[in-house]
């Protein structure tokens, strides 16, 4: 009985591997056909594809608006020779729209190499070509197709795009970046759910006989699922107001829910329309974003790391008041001669004032105190203690999620970086390093690289006074949750009390210090927060901001990174406060209305 019910397994598996018949001497047990007695009796396996179709889910935004969604497009295809002036007629466009919607749609204008043209008309513009029997325009052609809709211009590197659709553009890149394209590829949320978005169909699997009549199944039938839709994290209104601030800048801005670890914006300057990736009727466009030499197509917030600069003191005073290497009281001198200090300030009585000043041989000496108190066990040999000590500093800077991906839901972040003793042996050629040759991890330059949403992060670990919850964008997959793993808590190894001590110094910062003219006690909002200005070998600083508001009850957190923009308080820490404003009042108070649209301007947006 063993061997004929091994013999079945094998020819069923034999059917499995693409076998045609499975013929069985035996009666397996209990198998179908039981009283045919020794009658041999021939079974096929067959895979039956059930008729229903799923449709693809929506994307849509936190307050339920969709963003995305599959629907009908269409879209004219041009003849050879075009009469423009006709064209325009039919459309109602004017001649400079003609000219400009033929010019997005073919690549620097290769009109004869890139035929046949498509434009996307809206509903109306299909009506006045459907109407035109007099053919005011010859030889045009119009499709319908479903295909995924954007209603919105924002949220482009967030939303992402379905990797079907985008084959035209991934030629495109291909062929004009090369060694660049891969890193220029985000298909955003749109790829990372893809198989959530688009469900599955339903199979069968029938174990039939010669007849045609079915005994049993041969496998598990595979059911029917529909596509889900994703409900993001995201407040559209909030990204498309974030959106026209940073404009054609280069840099980011990311926002998130502290307390959830939920992001309400993400945006990568500059900025490009979201459906551009996938249109049609955009290959034009798409070519100046590939060829543009402010990488408008890189995702900046979760692929690009950069240092901190002055925001990375905050960590260094966290973990060195845990390990009790300086107390909030601690006063240290502007001593000019260990590293220039660019604020002239009055004297750091405590470490308040050490971060409203931003003062740098304040955080000289905070790191200093870290890097060369020898333990007791190591008394005697400098090389190892220091080596010691960094690697513990190391320990305790990783706990805030860096050095590694937070595991956001987008392809391909970043981890950033964080050296290592060995790191330093190799690159200063002994290991007998010093702290002198080290010094500038104090002020978060050189060797230490955050990405946007692990400095967006380590806002809102401030913001919670020690913990967070992963940065993500989808909060809800169909009618269920996130993805289990952003509902677990992570704790950094730095007590609440520590935290705790650095808030009134990012309040001070506010108030009177750095980002004075970034407050929001006008409207009763006390913001914490810290700027940062990034020395950079290629060019003009970059500017830098993270904070959170309100100050004691914290609802948003927002990081804010400007390439080559100056100073972080002049440049970044408006553009943040203006967004936590918007945010959590709904509209900015008439006071700064010129600020925004100074910044709007300069962000080419208005
Ligand atoms: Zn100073």
């Amino acid at each position: 009985m063993r061997t004929a019910t091994n013999r079945c397994k094998r020819s069923l598996l034999a059917l499995f591997l693409g076998l045609t018949a499975c013929s069985s001497p035996d009666r397996p047990a209990g198998a179908p056909g039981a009283d045919s007695g020794d009658v041999r009796i021939r079974y096929t396996a067959r895979r039956v594809l059930l008729p229903e179709v799923p449709e693809r889910g929506r994307i849509l935004d936190r307050h339920d608006s969709v963003l995305v969604a599959t629907r009908p497009q269409f879209l004219l295809k041009l003849p050879r020779l075009l009469d423009t002036l006709k064209l325009g007629e039919l459309l109602g466009w004017d001649s400079t729209t003609v000219r400009q919607r033929i010019k997005d749609a073919v690549p620097a204008y290769r009109w004869g190499a890139a035929y046949p043209v498509q434009l996307s008309l809206t509903r109306a513009e299909v009506e006045r070509v459907r109407q035109d029997s007099s053919q005011t325009v010859p030889k045009l052609t119009l499709t319908e197709r479903p295909r995924r809709t954007y209603t919105t211009a924002a949220g482009a590197p967030l939303l992402g795009y379905m990797y079907a659709e985008a084959q035209p553009f991934l030629g495109q890149a291909r062929r004009t970046q090369r060694g660049r394209f891969y890193r220029l590829r985000n298909g955003g949320v749109e790829s990372y759910y893809n198989g959530l978005l688009s469900g599955h169909r339903g199979y069968q699997h029938p174990l039939v006989d010669a007849q045609g009549r079915q005994h049993g199944s041969w496998a598990k039938d595979t059911l029917f699922q529909q596509g889900q839709d994703l409900h993001l994290t995201i407040d559209a209104k909030l990204q498309t107001y974030a959106e026209k601030l940073l404009g054609n800048r280069r840099g980011y801005l990311v926002a998130l829910d502290p307390k959830t670890g939920e992001i309400l914006a993400y945006v990568s300057a500059p900025v490009y329309p979201a459906s551009t990736i996938t249109a049609p009727d955009k290959a034009g466009v798409r070519t100046e974003l590939l060829e543009s030499q402010d990488l408008p197509l890189l995702n900046r917030p979760a692929m690009l790391a950069n240092p901190p600069g002055s925001v990375f003191k905050l960590v260094n005073a966290a973990v060195a008041l845990q390990l009790e290497a300086i107390t909030p009281a601690s006063a240290f001198p502007c001593d000019q001669s260990l590293v220039s200090c660019v604020h002239g300030h009055r004297p750091a009585k405590n470490l308040t004032d050490g971060l409203k000043y931003s003062c740098n041989p304040y955080f000289y000496r905070v790191m200093q105190s870290l890097i060369d108190c020898v333990p007791d066990t190591l008394a005697g040999d400098t090389v190892a203690a220091r080596h010691a000590t960094l690697a513990q500093w190391r320990r305790y800077v990783r706990s805030f999620g860096f050095d590694a991906v937070l595991g956001v839901d987008l392809p391909r972040e970043a981890p950033g970086f964080l050296p290592t003793p060995a790191y330093y042996d190799k690159a200063r050629r002994t290991r007998a390093w010093t702290y002198r040759s080290i010094y500038s991890l104090s002020l978060g330059q050189g060797e230490i690289n955050l990405t946007g949403l692990q400095m967006a992060n380590l806002a809102a670990i401030i913001a919670n006074r020690g913990w967070y919850y992963p940065p993500h964008l989808v909060r809800g997959i169909g009618a269920g949750g996130p993805l289990p793993r952003f509902r677990v808590k992570h704790r950094t190894l730095v007590d609440s009390v520590h935290f705790e001590a650095l808030i009134p110094g990012m309040q001070a910062v506010m108030r009177s210090g750095t980002a004075a003219s970034s407050s929001l006690a006008d409207v009763g909002i006390s913001v914490a927060g810290k700027t940062g200005t990034v020395q950079n070998d290629e060019g003009d600083d970059h500017a830098a901001f993270i904070g959170f508001a309100p100050a004691d009850k914290p609802k948003i957190a927002v990081a804010v990174y400007l390439e080559n923009a100056g100073f972080g308080a002049e440049a970044a820490a408006p553009c943040a406060v203006l967004v936590m404003e918007k945010y959590l009042r709904g509209s900015v108070a008439p006071k700064r209305k010129r600020w925004e649209k100074r910044i709007r301007r300069e962000a080419g947006s208005e």
